[in-house]
């Protein structure tokens, strides 16, 4: 099989961009790079120039050329930056007519709206790599215009699905880093024992799927082996299952229809028991805030977003609690107003939303 896919990484120092050079890696002859931006941990970038060669190869702070720069020559955008940074790549990529590889949550959450209309006006495909939209788009069979009834995410319920409210106010940040079933980087990992990350889920299976809040729900299933579903007028669900393993969906992303080798056989068997249960949203407030910003829309997910990450950045400090972090997104959206849902008003939206996080959580 030869793809010969030459992608732009954008984020290739992070989780998700280490992994995407491990797929590269074990297919030399489908993928090469054309372009490696990092935001962080710049030392690794030398040796990756070294091993891959690309065209352009930047930490992103000492970058001074132009964002349409890193996208000539290359067939797929691989956008893996992390937060907020990662939307302008996006919309970067978009208006080079380029087909993105999503896995910047934060562009859907905090620029949806702009994204999907900016994307649909220039004929661009958004490719989903989280795996909760990839399982989703794998039950579609690859058209995220296909028709369903209802989608339902899995969720893991992170490390403190069965602590009581009073518990989680003592955890710890090494606590909340330990995910009992995903490697993942800080942030998310974070996110994931808020239940944020699921609530981001909806917002961007939301955008991917042009779906109503109404139709979309999370299910707890503490195995991550069921990476999602979907339900059809007739009743019937499909789902996709699979070990918990993000090169899966990082190489479907490059290489759909068509499937390469990539991780182990699922041995039913061996994991004889599969659990699901009711999401307890009561336990896990940032879940319902980022669903209720995501129906409100407007600029309310951007100050949603950006308000997450300077109260996780907080709590990773040991300044806060896990709990303050939904007690600060509530705040700063309760002194949110609507805005222009423009990249110059997203950008305004977060630049506010930080300044009353910090004040929130470092006084004034
Ligand atoms: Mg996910």
């Amino acid at each position: 099989m030869n793809f010969q896919k030459k992608i732009a990484l954008i984020g290739c120092t992070g989780s998700i961009g280490r992994q995407v050079l491990d797929v590269v890696r074990a297919h030399r002859d489908a993928f090469s790079l054309s372009a490696l931006v990092c935001g962080g941990r710049r030392e690794r970038l030398l040796p990756l120039a070294e091993e891959f060669s690309p065209r352009i190869c930047v930490a992103a702070d000492s970058y001074r050329g132009t964002m349409d720069a890193l996208f000539e020559g290359c067939d797929v955008a691989f956008i893996a930056a992390g937060g907020f940074a990662g939307l302008a790549y996006t919309l970067a990529a978009i208006r080079a007519g380029k087909t993105v590889l999503l896995a910047n949550k934060e562009s859907l959450v905090a620029g949806g709206e702009i994204v999907m209309g900016e994307a649909e006006k220039r004929g661009v495909e958004i490719v989903p790599v989280d795996s909760e939209h990839s399982a989703i788009f794998q039950a579609l069979h690859f058209d995220r215009r296909a028709k369903f009834s209802r989608l339902v995410l899995t969720a893991s319920g992170g490390p403190f699905l069965r602590k009581t409210k009073e518990e989680m106010a003592l955890v710890t940040p090494k606590e909340a880093l330990a995910h009992p079933t995903w490697k993942m980087g800080k942030k998310v990992t974070v996110d994931s024992a808020t239940l944020l990350n699921k609530g981001y889920e909806v917002i961007e299976a939301k955008w991917l799927y042009g779906a109503d809040f109404s139709q979309i729900d999370a299910v707890v299933h503490p195995e991550s082996i069921v990476h999602s579903l979907v339900y059809f007028e007739d009743g019937a669900a499909l789902a996709q299952l699979g070990y918990p393993d993000m090169r899966v969906p990082i190489q479907l992303a490059l290489t759909y229809p068509e499937r390469l080798p990539c991780a182990p056989r699922l041995d039913l068997e061996k994991i004889g028991e599969l659990h699901f249960l009711r999401l307890p949203a009561e336990k896990f407030p940032c879940y319902t805030l980022a669903r209720q910003a995501g129906e409100v829309g407007n600029i309310f997910p951007c100050a949603l977003n950006a308000a997450a990450e300077e109260a996780v950045e907080a709590f990773l400090a040991g300044r806060i609690t896990l709990p303050q972090i939904a007690e600060t997104i509530e705040g700063v959206l309760a002194k949110t107003r609507k805005g222009e849902v423009t990249f110059a008003g997203l950008l305004d939206a977060d630049r506010r939303a930080r300044t009353l996080a910090q004040d929130m959580l470092y006084g004034k």
